[in-house]
């Protein structure tokens, strides 16, 4: 057997290096920072990136949140790249794969003198399709475990979300708390599937909104600026999660879009609050159909961002009978 240790490894700081040159998703002092979507925990140390790589990977929407983010980096080192584009930096050649998660994410396949490596950053299934003849992939297990296994779709979510709306949006203004990019597909969602209610977020939100409304085609319809005095009856706020706090106690029916929700669709945790199970991420069946189709040589598991590695390598090495690690080596529970 070849050795692929070159060729894909999971720093502890979650930095995912690939092929000779590139590392995607967390610092390492690496020629090509990439960067899969623009989630918090896969722009990690991109700030150190941008002094200390040459260039930044991204696809043109991606790169487009991380300037709404803040992020400022110089213009010559920005690539942006469309899925199913190759691009030959050094020893590598890179092309980034279309993933089912937010606007702009991407999954990344390298080429190198020692083989070929893929890593599927965050995704959904159905509607990822998956890396094929790779030698390494690096898979995503955030809910790589049966406990987590839902019995619903995000659409079975996402339905509850409009029952809550339509329930209450008659007397009440609506507040939404969820995670940039996660904001986003929800607010493009609701208007996909019919609703009209006004919106209103802050700045950051609706330029990361309008953005994902290009991507996917769908009018972002009537939104504005967060100002206390339009909220009103039939207004749905969309707040940063961080800022739930300072709000929860506002007049309204507020909803926390988790996916770590399992004990129903649509939770009610007090008389004012549900939860609503609203996930990005596949569920550990759809974990094992990615790999049965992928069916790369060797896979490891990310654990730097799971900590079901553990229980998706087992599976993945015992029944499978698929070359499995879990990287970062100390991983819990291996
Ligand atoms: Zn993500």
């Amino acid at each position: 057997m070849r050795d692929y240790d070159h060729i894909a490894k999971v720093e502890k700081n979650g930095a995912i290096l690939l092929g000779d040159e590139t590392v995607a998703d967390s610092f390492y002092k690496r020629l090509v920072r990439v960067v899969t979507h623009a989630h918090e925990d896969h722009i990690r140390g991109l700030k150190r990136s941008t002094k200390e790589s040459m260039f930044i990977v991204a696809t043109p929407v991606t790169h487009e949140f991380l300037k709404i983010l803040g992020f400022m980096i110089p213009e010559q080192k920005i690539v942006r790249l469309d899925y199913n584009r190759e691009i030959d930096i050094e020893k590598d050649k890179i092309t980034l794969k279309a993933s089912r998660h937010i606007a702009g994410s991407a999954q990344v396949i390298v080429e190198s003198i020692n083989g070929v490596s893929g890593y599927t950053g965050d995704f959904k299934m159905p509607g990822t399709e998956p890396l094929r003849d790779l030698d390494v992939l690096v898979l995503d297990a955030t809910y790589g475990n049966l406990k987590y296994q839902r019995g619903w779709a995000d659409w079975d979510a996402l339905a509850a979300l409009i029952n809550i709306i339509e329930k209450y949006s008659g007397e009440k203004p609506i507040w939404i708390y969820g995670y940039n990019g996660k904001l986003q597909e929800i607010m493009i969602e609701l208007r996909s599937r019919g609703i009209k209610n006004k919106y209103l977020a802050d700045e950051k939100t609706i330029k990361m909104a309008k953005i994902a409304s290009e991507f996917y085609n769908v009018p972002i319809g009537d939104v504005s600026l967060f100002n206390k005095k339009l909220v009103d009856a039939g207004t749905i706020v969309f707040m940063h999660a961080f800022k739930k706090r300072d709000f929860i106690k506002v007049e309204g029916i507020h909803v926390n879009l988790t996916g770590w929700e399992m004990r129903g669709i649509a939770v009610r945790i007090k008389d004012n609050l549900f939860n609503v199970s609203f996930s990005d991420h596949a569920t550990f069946k759809e974990i094992i159909e990615y790999v049965k189709e992928s069916r790369p040589k060797r896979v490891i598991i990310d654990g730097s961002r799971s900590n079901s590695a553990w229980y998706t390598a087992k599976y993945l090495s015992r029944v499978m009978n698929i070359d499995t690690k879990v990287e970062p080596e100390n991983t819990l529970g291996w």
